[in-house]
C-alpha cells in the first residue's frame, strides 16, 4: 500500500483533512494504494504559494523557462519506464499503449520549448507620426488544469508545458483514481530546476475542485472529462468570472462509404473502437456503414479480428486491451450492451461472457464487444460507452450518414473511409465535428495543431495546446508609443485618427 500527497511549493504535503480514496489495481480489483483528498486550506495554501511564486516567474527571462522546459522533457525521456507504469498500475492500459500516450505528452512539452517564437506578438511601425504599436502576449498569473483518469500523463502534459513556459504558475488537480503520474511530473519539475511553486498538485474530488472554482485567486481553469461535468464546470468557473476551457465527452462515428478498402477501414476500427479498452474520447465508437453487403463483410471481417484481441493485464507484455477503470464503470459498460440488446441490437460479439484472464478473475473486465442493427434512439447510440464496445448502424446513403453525425449531441472526433476525393472533401467541409479524419481513424491533432471537439464536446472557445494553448493561456496587451519629437503639434480633444 502507498500513499499519495499532495505536492506544493517544491516538496510532498499531506492533505490537512482525514478524507481519502482508495486507488485500485483494475487488472484483479485490490487496493494498491490510497490518495489525501483536497479541502479548502489544500486549495488555499496551493494557490497562495503559486501566487507568491508568480511574482518572480513571470518575470524570468524567456531563454531560462526554454531551458528548465528542454530539461523537464529530457528527463520525462529518462523515466519514461517509470511513468508508464503508474499509468498500467493505476489505468490499466497496456504497456505499449501507456508508452503511447507519454510520447504524445512529450511531443507537447517539446512544442512548449518553441514558445519564444509563438509569444513573439505583433509590431506596427509609424502608425501616425512618430507612432508605434505593439502587440504582446502576457502570463495570467495562477492557473488550474483538473484532468480525467483516462491519460494520466498524456492529458496534463495538454496543459502544463505551455502554460508554464508562457510564464503562469500551475496547479493540477488530477484524477483521484490514478494520481501518481502528476507526484512523478511535480518530482521531474523541481529536478530540472522549476522554481518551487511554479508546479503544484492537488488531488481531490468535487471538494477540491469547487474549492478551485470559487477561489479568487485563480485566473484560469482548463478541464478534460465528462459532458455534465465540463458543463458544471464552465458555468461555475466563468460565474466566477475566470477564463475556462472546459473538454466533455464524445461519441464519434466512422462513416465507411461502398467504396472504401475495407481491409484498411477494419484495422482501423479495430485499433480505434478497441484500444485502451474503449476508453478514449478519441475512441471510434460508432460505425457507420453505407449499403448493406459491405456491412456484412466489415461486421465479419471486425469479429474475426476482434475475437483474437488478447485481453488482460497491461503489465503482461503481449496483451493488448486491459481493463476498465473501476467496477462500477465496468458494471455500466455492461448494463448499457444488456439494454441495446433489449432494445432490439444484434449482439454479434458479447465482452460481457468474459470472465477475465486466468489469476485475475477480480479484475474489472470486459471483452470486446460488436453490436450490429443499432438505431439512434437506442442508449447504446445516445451514450458515451466509453468502453470496448462498437455499436454498427446500417444506413442507405452517404447524405443519411452525415445527417447522423450532424444530429449527435457530441462532436469531439469523426473520420471517414471512401477512396472519392469529391466525398472527402464535401465531408471535411460540412461536417460539425472538430476533428476529422479522411482514412485516418483517430485524428488526434500533433502538438502544433490544437485540439478540441464541437457541440456539447467543448465548453468555452479555445481548444487545447498548440496555437489555441497559447491564447487560452495569456492575455494580450497592446502598447501605443510616441517618443518626443518635433512633429508633436500641440493638445488636441479630438479623438486620435488619422485625418
Ligand atoms: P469525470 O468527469 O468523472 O472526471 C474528470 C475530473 O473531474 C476528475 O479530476 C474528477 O475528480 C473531477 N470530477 C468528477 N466529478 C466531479 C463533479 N461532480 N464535480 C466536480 N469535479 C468532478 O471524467 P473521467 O471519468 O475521469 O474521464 C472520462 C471522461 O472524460 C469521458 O467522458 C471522456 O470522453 C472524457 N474525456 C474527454 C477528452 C476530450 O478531450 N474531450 C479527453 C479525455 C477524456
Amino acid at each position: 500500500m502507498y500513499k499519495i500527497d499532495h505536492y506544493i511549493g517544491g516538496q510532498t504535503v499531506g492533505a490537512t483533512s482525514d478524507r481519502t480514496a482508495p486507488i485500485y489495481d483494475p487488472s484483479n480489483g485490490t487496493v494498491q494504494g490510497e490518495v489525501g483528498l483536497a479541502c479548502k486550506i489544500d486549495i488555499n495554501l496551493a494557490v497562495t504559494v503559486a501566487s507568491e511564486a508568480f511574482e518572480t516567474w513571470s518575470d524570468v527571462g524567456l531563454m531560462k523557462r526554454v531551458s528548465i522546459m528542454f530539461k523537464f522533457r529530457e528527463l520525462l525521456e529518462k523515466n519514461r519506464d517509470e511513468l508508464c507504469r503508474h499509468v498500467v498500475k493505476e489505468h490499466g492500459k497496456v504497456w505499449d499503449d501507456a508508452m503511447g500516450e507519454i510520447t504524445r505528452g512529450i511531443e507537447i512539452v517539446e512544442n512548449a520549448c518553441g514558445i519564444p517564437e509563438m509569444l513573439k506578438g505583433d509590431y506596427s511601425q509609424q502608425v501616425g507620426d512618430g507612432i508605434d504599436v505593439y502587440s504582446t502576449r502576457q502570463a495570467l498569473g495562477v492557473v488550474c488544469s483538473i484532468t480525467p483518469f483516462n491519460f494520466p500523463a498524456m492529458v496534463p502534459l495538454w496543459t502544463i508545458p505551455l502554460a508554464i513556459a508562457c510564464g503562469n504558475t500551475f496547479i493540477l488537480k488530477p484524477s483521484e483514481r490514478d494520481p501518481s503520474c502528476a507526484n512523478v511530473m511535480a518530482r521531474l519539475f523541481s529536478e530540472a530546476g522549476l522554481p518551487d511553486g511554479v508546479f503544484n498538485v492537488v488531488h481531490g474530488d468535487k471538494v477540491a475542485v469547487d474549492c478551485i472554482l470559487e477561489h479568487e485567486g485563480i485566473e484560469a481553469v482548463s478541464f478534460v472529462g465528462s459532458t455534465p461535468v465540463a458543463e458544471y464546470i464552465y458555468h461555475l468557473g466563468t460565474a466566477n468570472n475566470k477564463r475556462v476551457q472546459a473538454l466533455g465527452g464524445a461519441k464519434n462515428h466512422a462513416i465507411i462509404m461502398p467504396d472504401a478498402d475495407i481491409d484498411q477501414a477494419v484495422d482501423a476500427m479495430i485499433g480505434a473502437a478497441f484500444g485502451s479498452a474503449g476508453e478514449r474520447c478519441m475512441a471510434l465508437s460508432v460505425a457507420v456503414v453505407v449499403g448493406n453487403d459491405i456491412a456484412d463483410e466489415m461486421i465479419n471481417k471486425i469479429k474475426y479480428q476482434a475475437i483474437n484481441i488478447k485481453v488482460g493485464c497491461g503489465m503482461v507484455t503481449d496483451n493488448e486491451m486491459g481493463p476498465l477503470i473501476t467496477k462500477e464503470h465496468c458494471d455500466r459498460v455492461k448494463r448499457l450492451i444488456s439494454e441495446g440488446q433489449g432494445q432490439g441490437a444484434k449482439v454479434v460479439l458479447d465482452g460481457r461472457e468474459f470472465e477475465g484472464p486466468k489469476g485475475n478473475k477480480n479484475g474489472y473486465f470486459c471483452g470486446p464487444t460488436i453490436l450490429d442493427n443499432v438505431t439512434k434512439d437506442m442508449s447504446v447510440y445516445k451514450e458515451e460507452i466509453f468502453g470496448p464496445v462498437l455499436v454498427v448502424v446500417r444506413v442507405e446513403s452517404y447524405d443519411e450518414a452525415v445527417k447522423l453525425v450532424q444530429n449527435h449531441e457530441y462532436g469531439n472526433g469523426t473520420c471517414i473511409f471512401t477512396r472519392d476525393g469529391d466525398i472527402a472533401r464535401n465531408f471535411t467541409r460540412k461536417i460539425k465535428v472538430g476533428m476529422v479524419g479522411v482514412n485516418v481513424p483517430l485524428p488526434v491533432p500533433l502538438a502544433f495543431h490544437s485540439f478540441g471537439g464541437w457541440k456539447r464536446s467543448i465548453f468555452g472557445d479555445h481548444h487545447m495546446y498548440g496555437p489555441e494553448g497559447v491564447r487560452f493561456w495569456t492575455k494580450i496587451k497592446t502598447v501605443t508609443s510616441r517618443w518626443p519629437t518635433s512633429i508633436m503639434a500641440g493638445a488636441n480633444l479630438s479623438f486620435p485618427s488619422s485625418d
